[in-house]
């Protein structure tokens, strides 16, 4: 055990969650502060549906907690590359909904931490943590100030969203992916729980142009129409060769702000889940956590490195390139079905490298 039986969690999101969880369950006296008034995060970015490739049953075990009532397996993940539509059937790719309803993986897990005697502050806007007692876990995620604060390498993603109400069962499992001139990363939209979430965000500008675009390319594909566009602006750990870290000083780092996300697809999900019972292993075993995140995440440096090839490819280039990939059959049997997380970024059992790394 630590000196102090006592552990500060900045941030009740994913991974601070499974961090206290774990933690409360080792007989520690957990105290988790949130920004917002209650769980679920900023209201800007949920209640929010995600879609993400994993292996649940194995992740559920690494993590301590099993949350398959809250992730359903899509039951269609059409992508669309300007006029191309590839339908990925056996896709592994899950969907949560994210945020305060009652069917929300954040609820869950406040549910549970509540069982084992976490406690929770609200309306705690944490400004300076490098000031707070050790041990401290900050679990911040996607959100600015902290990232500057810790001076963390970080890319702005401008992101449009929206969301609508379905009928009960409309749609279940349903994830779609554009990719356009109007954007230099993705589009998705997920829908599960009677909610459908859509977004497109860039890591660079987005103009009212770029959506009027992508509204077009949405009704052309699917015949689907969204309004009530919300805009927003997320911080994303940048891929660097030192990602994902787990400390800064004495102080824990977990989940996005520890750089635990695809620099790819910037997929999150699983990175926060296997990083918060890292950042709960450190308290108590700094140096077992910090080989256990290695071990993890001993693919990133080539995804990284994949990821740095296609930020200098044009964008039309690599799209023509992801096109060709998906259209030949060759090609496409060669893709991995990933068994755990896409190209293996954060993975409690990371395989060889995925073959397609080199493709991108
Ligand atoms: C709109 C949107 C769509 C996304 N879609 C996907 C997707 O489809 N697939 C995917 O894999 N990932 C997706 N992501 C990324 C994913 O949500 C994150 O990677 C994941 O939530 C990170 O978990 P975390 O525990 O690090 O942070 P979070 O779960 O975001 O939790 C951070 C918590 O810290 C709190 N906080 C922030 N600052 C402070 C502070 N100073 N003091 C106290 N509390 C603070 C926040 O309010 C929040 O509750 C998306 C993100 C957004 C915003």
């Amino acid at each position: 055990m630590a000196k102090s039986n006592k552990v500060h969690i900045i941030g009740a999101g994913l991974s601070g969650m499974i961090a206290a969880y774990n933690l409360a369950k080792e007989g520690y006296d957990v105290l988790v502060l949130e920004k917002y008034g209650k769980i679920g995060g900023s209201v800007a970015h949920h209640p929010s549906t995600h879609g993400t490739p994993m292996g649940i049953e194995y992740i559920w075990d690494y993590i301590g907690i099993d949350l398959s009532k809250y992730f359903m397996a899509s039951t269609r993940l059409d992508m669309f590359i300007y006029e191309d539509k590839f339908s990925l059937i056996e896709n592994n790719n899950f969907i949560c909904e994210r945020g305060p309803r009652k069917t929300a993986v954040d609820r869950y897990l406040y549910d549970k931490c509540m069982e084992v005697g976490v406690k929770f502050e609200f309306n705690q806007d944490i400004k300076d943590p490098l000031d707070m007692p050790d041990p401290t876990i900050i679990a911040t995620g996607l959100h600015k100030d902290m990232q500057a604060f810790l001076q963390r390498p970080m890319t702005r993603l401008p992101v449009f969203a929206s969301r609508r109400k379905l009928n009960p069962g409309e749609m279940d499992g349903h994830l779609y992916a554009w990719m356009g001139d109007y954007t230099r990363c993705y589009g998705y939209s997920a829908a599960m729980n009677d909610l459908q979430f859509i977004n497109f965000f860039s890591d660079d500008d987005l103009t009212v142009i770029d959506l009027k675009n992508y509204e077009k390319h949405i009704e052309k594909s699917t015949g689907l129409q969204f309004d009530n566009w919300n805009y927003c602006e997320v911080y994303a750990p940048t891929a660097s060769a030192d990602a994902p870290q787990l400390f800064v000083g004495s102080k824990i780092l977990s989940g996005s702000l520890a750089g635990s996300m695809c620099p790819i697809a910037f997929f999150g999900i699983h990175g926060a889940l296997v990083s918060g019972k890292i950042a709960a292993l450190a308290v108590y075993d700094p140096e077992k956590a910090e080989a256990e995140l290695k071990r993890v995440t001993s693919n990133y440096q080539a995804a990284h490195k994949a990821y740095v090839k296609s930020k200098r490819m044009a964008h039309k280039t690599k799209l023509k390139l992801q096109r060709m990939v998906l259209k030949h059959p060759f090609w496409g049997g060669l893709l991995p079905k990933p068994k755990y997380a896409i190209a293996g970024i954060i993975d409690p059992d990371p395989g060889p490298i995925p073959k397609y790394m080199g493709t991108i």
